[in-house]
């Protein structure tokens, strides 16, 4: 069962017990809380993730204007159903507050139907307005990622690259980039054909990734290319982690009609700031040149920049 909490904040033990109360007898969630004040009540919010919360307008320390103007101005409370507990005739708090981002108002005393009317409604526009962002969020992993291998895609390094940069110039740190493109794998697909060729990409890229440390990220380029962005990372440090991807590609066995059948992949590098490397495109530009040395080398080796400073 999923936890609905509700939070009930009101220095009137007797009427905030009393809203407990009517809210339990519909049992409108399943974890009651309740606060004297605003301050008490922020508390809450700061440590349990409340689903809804009602709020008296006077109280000492902190009272419910403050309140209010405290949880919208934080990103994580911000969506939380605030409903203010004003008096009936009292027009300007019931203004004031929703101006000041209150979801809904009820009126003391309260009706036990509105109440529950009202927090009802609430709770299930809360509800989804958290599965709609849960979604979105779902869209946003997979329009960044590779169908085929589950890594990062091409869209997402752009993301990265642009966000680690600017660490980079900010921290004045070393950020490496790296390119790996597999040797002759039209040939695997010209031989097997393009379904074991799928099977020899995703295989690549789980030992390609399974190489890296959990804060650099691991992105199919496209077709057998996958790079690697490695923030705070110098170059002989990225070199290390090259010459480690390399082998662990090497080392792949396959089976099936893929046995006996080895890969291995050309390795290219750069870093930020370098050498004729002072935006995104040069750092992808100078990583793929010295990917291109590594194949006219011979393949199955890394390169890195022809002037490291
Ligand atoms: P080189 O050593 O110079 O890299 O030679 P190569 O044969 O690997 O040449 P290249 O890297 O240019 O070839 C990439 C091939 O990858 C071409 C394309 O047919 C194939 N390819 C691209 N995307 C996919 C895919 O999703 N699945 C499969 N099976 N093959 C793909
Ligand atoms: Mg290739």
């Amino acid at each position: 069962m999923v936890e609905t909490n509700i939070l009930v904040i009101e220095d009137s033990i007797t009427l905030r017990r009393e809203i407990i109360q009517t809210l339990q007898a519909h049992s409108l969630a399943t974890c009651y809380h309740e606060a004297g004040d605003g301050l008490e009540g922020l508390k809450f919010l700061l440590e349990i993730k409340m689903d809804l919360v009602l709020c008296d307008v006077e109280m000492p320390r902190l009272d419910g204007f403050r309140f209010l103007t405290l949880v919208r101005a934080r990103e994580e409370l911000r969506d939380i159903p605030v409903l203010l507990l004003t008096g009936k005739d009292d027009i300007p708090s019931k203004v004031r507050g929703l101006e000041q981002g209150a979801s809904d108002y009820i009126t003391k005393p309260f009706d036990a139907s509105e109440l529950v009317a009202r927090a009802k409604l609430h709770l299930k526009m809360k509800k989804l307005q958290d599965e709609l962002r849960r979604a979105n969020e779902i869209l946003l992993d997979i329009s960044n990622t590779d169908h085929l291998t589950g890594l990062y895609n091409r869209r997402y390094l752009m993301d990265v690259l642009e966000r680690e940069f600017l660490r980079s110039s900010r921290k004045g740190s070393l950020l490496s980039f790296l390119i790996i493109d597999i040797d002759h794998f039209k040939e695997i697909n010209d031989k097997f054909g393009h379904q074991e060729g799928d099977v020899v990409l995703t295989r690549a890229a789980t030992a390609f990734r399974d190489q890296l440390r959990c804060y650099d990220t691991p992105i199919r380029f496209g077709g057998d290319e996958f790079v690697a962005v490695l923030p705070e990372t110098s170059l002989p440090d990225a070199m290390t982690v090259a010459e480690r991807v390399r082998k662990a590609l090497d080392a792949i066995t396959f089976s099936g009609k893929l046995e006996k059948m080895k890969i291995t992949a050309s390795l290219g590098l750069a870093v930020y700031p370098g050498e004729g490397v002072k935006t995104v495109e040069d750092l992808i530009r100078e990583a793929d040149n010295a990917l291109y040395r590594a194949k006219a080398r011979g393949r199955n080796c890394a390169d890195g920049p022809l002037d490291p400073a």
